[in-house]
């Protein structure tokens, strides 16, 4: 027998079932599993997802078969519903609909009414009596499939030809709405739609049933590849390979009087989760007004009930079943054809975070699924409890905000959350601001920022810079600190001698209020107001957890994840983000990055920069010592015996002292000067010596206590005697030193003795043993490769796959904003590498670096501390790879948490 392209439902029966969304779409699929449940759906077929596939291939041809199986299917139609195709007694009208595997609403074509002619319109009118009803379904034919099938063009004007007539019937009518219209008008109109047609195309428009039909299927599988579905698939990483199944199905009509209805309804909220059938629906018209805004449709929730009250027990008992039978909320479509209820979908609801999360407890609750089905990423995506988290504009507000023209720019959706306050430039005037009015509301709007500026951005609600991408040192920081950030809005003009920020005509000055969106990337003139989210209420105290409904069901998602989750969690966080972490849940600390620790002790780092004999430097080390030691005892404490991965000093040392701050800070060379004792040339003369042509490549990581031990030697002094500190005030402690930039065993080897000989002596002197590890980043590819033999000292490993993605890939992690979104415009990259892990390249050093380290030392604990460990798939794929534990801002720590739980569930 040939391969089976077309499979039938209708009549109680179906050729498919839910299973089969590969082949028959979403739409096909779910169809096919209500007709086999018994629901009134009209009799249609299915082509499936192969013809489209072999037809976009194979210029515009089906496989062999597909007419004939299709001229089969569609008698098999006309059999259940007793009409007939084309005629001109009894007619069959057809719908012609597409449906991939992934819903992708209002991405691809629709074309309704097909069938219909001169000869068939009189027939129906003779069937239902209803003359205006059957001229009425003509013109919305004529008019679909002019411009989906036909593409009609715009005019010069850029205006819709067929609106256009239609634009001026009403006016000449003296009506506003179509369905105002009377029959002749209709008429008229149908005839000056088909002339459009015959000028545009040079060809009547079609009459006969079956070409109308092949036209339309066509039109359909055709849409697969139309921009908006091939930009849609692009977002939301949904395979152009694929295709689209075209479903023909016999056409019922909500637009045959008043007891008759169109609607599309969801059986709980999709907004916020609350349980109740809801939606729109209009009287007396057919699908496309409801969605079209033509007509401001009714709420199902209000008036169904009283308008239509057999339809309305009916559908609200097909919600519930159809819920029962999928386990989950039901998006449906429906119509009412005289008082008889018609189901045309149903498929699982799209939900934001917040609805998401409350439905998979609710069903937990009503005992419909059990709580490792709930964590499906299909029903929770980690990345959206994000939405529970953040600081939200109100909905309305944005919009007032976006109709009066208060829309700036975009940029990077970097930090998820909304924050509005005045402009700020610098970090110090944020500073100043701050220390003047403790809740004054900020956002730091810089060209872009490095770690001086932290102090700036730890006072700002928000951060917004013009250059910079995803992983830009403002992007990583803002998420660390749970910050909205917009990075790479390059339309921004900033002078900062000037004070001001311009975009297009719009001039901001300092103290200006200004909006940033980060879930959307949207800057605003002006302020929106925000509010903080409960969960986060709680999390910081200021609420009490049975206040808060939406917490609670927060928590309860936590604790599934945490019991199905075989990967733990850690923060990446040095500060007062420790505590908040661990409120986050998490298990210890993966990435401390001590520069961050420095940003209040310029003046000493820079003294340390300045010096240029190995004593001058001691000297200057020696002032920061107390400092860090403070902070890491406090970071011990806070983490109460959990594992503390501290990192030593990794930045390229300009990125503290550079030219650029001396330009931008009158007097500070003098006062340089003055501090290291040297004159005001040698500020100058060093600061150029430090000058890199490329730092990133330059003289930072290990090569910086490889050529300055005392830097490496006062780190780790503090980090022992903030141990012993910690443990002699009775709380456990468990540091694990990590050496960053490693490429060579011998890079390793040279600063874990400098480590090992200061923990020795501190523990000499204290009379105090605390075990601890050293360990090793493993970032640049000839670590990886060489992984076997660092392993022979390093104690653990941790992939830092920011500089593991910016060396393995040869793509500067601060300039690829100039390029990356073409890249992915062009699908030369399937994501941006620097948020979602490269598997078949970076993975694949990973998994080189796991085995070699794994082969020295069985049971090496390797973790992740690029941005990458806060990404779903990049956690997921962390499982898969055996790590020990993922570490990510705190703010994504509930995200790798359910992400990791994901993972665990599906490896089974
Ligand atoms: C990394 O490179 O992945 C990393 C965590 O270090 P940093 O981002 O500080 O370079
Ligand atoms: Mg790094």
């Amino acid at each position: 027998m040939a391969q089976q392209h077309v499979y039938t439902f209708g009549g109680q029966s179906a050729d498919g079932d839910r299973t089969m969304k590969n082949t028959l779409g979403g739409k096909g699929a779910n169809l096919a599993e209500m007709a086999k449940q018994g629901f009134p759906v009209p009799a249609g077929f299915t082509i499936t997802t192969d013809v489209c596939v072999h037809y976009s291939k194979n210029d515009r041809q089906y496989p062999e078969g597909v007419k004939e199986q299709v001229e089969a299917a569609l008698g098999k139609i006309e059999e259940t519903m007793g009409a007939k195709f084309g005629s001109d007694e009894n007619p069959l009208l057809l719908s012609c609909r597409s449906g991939a595997r992934e819903s992708m609403p209002g991405m691809m074509d629709t074309v309704l009414n097909i069938g219909l002619n001169e000869k068939t319109v009189a027939a129906l009118i003779k069937q239902s009596g209803d003359e205006r009803f059957a001229w009425d379904s003509y013109r919305r034919f004529v008019q679909m499939y002019g411009d989906v099938v036909l593409g009609v063009e715009r005019d010069e004007q850029n205006e819709d030809p067929f609106e256009t007539i239609l634009d001026k019937a009403r006016e000449d009518a003296g009506v506003e709405y179509d369905y105002e219209l009377t029959v002749d008008q209709l008429k008229d109109i149908v005839s000056k739609f088909k002339a459009v047609v015959k000028e545009q195309k040079g060809r009547d428009f079609p009459e006969d049933p079956m070409e109308q039909l092949w036209g339309a299927i066509g039109a359909v599988f055709d849409s697969w590849d139309n921009d908006r579905a091939v930009v849609y698939r692009r977002q939301y990483g949904i395979p152009h390979e694929w295709g689209t199944a075209t479903n023909v199905q016999a056409m019922v009509f909500g637009n045959l009087g008043d007891d008759c209805a169109t609607g599309v309804g969801l059986t709980r909220n999709g907004a916020d989760g609350t349980p109740g059938f809801n939606g729109d629906y209009l009287i007396n018209a057919q699908g496309e007004d409801v969605v079209a805004g033509i007509r401001t449709p009714k709420r199902i929730e209000e008036t169904l009930e009283k308008d239509m009250p057999e339809a309305y027990r009916e559908l609200n008992d097909i919600g519930k079943r159809l819920e029962a039978h999928y386990k989950d909320i039901q998006d449906i479509e429906f119509t009412v054809q005289k008082g008889k209820v018609w189901m045309l979908q149903t498929r699982n609801a799209k939900r934001t975070g917040f609805a998401a999360v409350r439905i998979a407890h609710d069903l937990v609750e009503e005992g419909v699924i059990d709580s490792k089905e709930a964590l499906n990423p299909r029903r929770i995506p980690a990345d959206d409890l994000n939405q529970l988290l953040q600081p939200i504009f109100n909905t309305a507000d944005k919009k007032k905000a976006q109709d009066a023209g208060q829309l700036l720019t975009t940029g990077i959706n970097a930090g998820p959350g909304a924050a509005s306050g005045k402009v700020v430039l610098t970090a110090e005037a944020a500073e100043a601001q701050a220390n003047k009015d403790p809740d004054v509301s900020l956002v730091l709007v810089r060209k872009e920022t490095s770690p001086e500026d932290l102090r700036g951005m730890r006072v700002a609600k928000g951060i917004l810079t013009a250059q910079g991408g995803a992983s830009s040192h403002a992007a990583l920081v803002s998420r660390q600190m749970g910050k909205a950030c917009i990075v790479g809005a390059q339309e921004l003009q900033i002078n900062y001698a000037q004070k001001t920020v311009s975009v297009g005509g719009t001039t901001l000055k300092e103290g200006d209020d200004i909006s940033i969106d980060g879930f959307t990337g949207e800057v605003f003139a002006g302020l929106i107001p925000t509010s903080p989210s409960e969960v986060m209420q709680v999390l910081d105290g200021e609420m009490k957890a049975e206040d808060s409904e939406t917490y609670q069901r927060y928590s309860k998602i936590m604790s599934w994840a945490d019991e199905h989750r075989k990967l733990n969690v850690r923060a990446n966080a040095e500060s007062d983000d420790a505590a908040e972490a661990v409120a986050f849940g998490a298990e210890g600390i993966g990435l401390c990055r001590t520069e961050h620790m420095f940003f209040g002790h310029l003046d000493e780092i820079r003294e340390m920069i300045l010096a240029e004999t190995a004593e001058a430097r001691q000297k200057a080390v020696d002032q920061l010592l107390p400092f860090q030691k403070e902070d890491f005892t406090k970071l011990f404490t806070t983490l109460a015996g959990k594992p503390v991965t501290i990192r030593l000093l990794d930045p390229p040392l300009h990125e503290f002292l550079s030219d650029r701050h001396l330009e931008e800070e009158p007097g500070l060379d003098e006062k340089l000067a003055k501090i290291a004792g040297v004159t005001k040339e040698d500020v100058h003369r060093r600061v150029s010596e430090l000058h890199e042509l490329n730092p990133m490549l330059g003289h930072r990581g290990c090569r910086l206590g490889v050529v300055y031990p005392e830097v490496t030697r006062m780190q780790a002094t503090a980090i022992f005697e903030a141990a012993v500190a910690t443990k002699q005030a009775g709380h456990e402690v468990f540091p694990e030193v990590m050496i960053p930039l490693v490429g060579f065993k011998t890079e390793f080897e040279n600063q874990a003795a400098v480590v090992r000989e200061a923990a020795k002596a501190v523990f000499e002197k204290a009379g105090v043993e605390i075990p601890y590890t050293v360990g090793t980043m493993i970032e640049i590819p000839r670590a990886a490769l060489r992984a076997d033999e660092i392993a022979e000292g390093a104690e653990f490993f941790s992939f830092g796959t920011n500089d593991l993605t910016q060396t393995t890939l040869g793509i500067s992690r601060d300039d690829y904003g100039s390029f990356m979104p073409q890249y992915r415009e062009m699908d030369i990259v399937p994501a941006d590498p620097f948020q979602t892990i490269d598997q078949p390249g970076v993975g694949r050093l990973m998994k080189i670096g796991i085995e070699g380290g794994r082969s020295t030392r069985k049971d090496l604990k390797i973790g992740i501390c690029g941005e990458h460990g806060g990404d779903p798939k990049s956690v997921m794929f962390c499982h898969d790879a055996g790590l020990n534990y993922v570490s990510c801002s705190p703010r994504r720590i509930p995200i790798a948490r359910l992400a990791a739980a994901q993972a665990a569930i599906a490896a089974g």
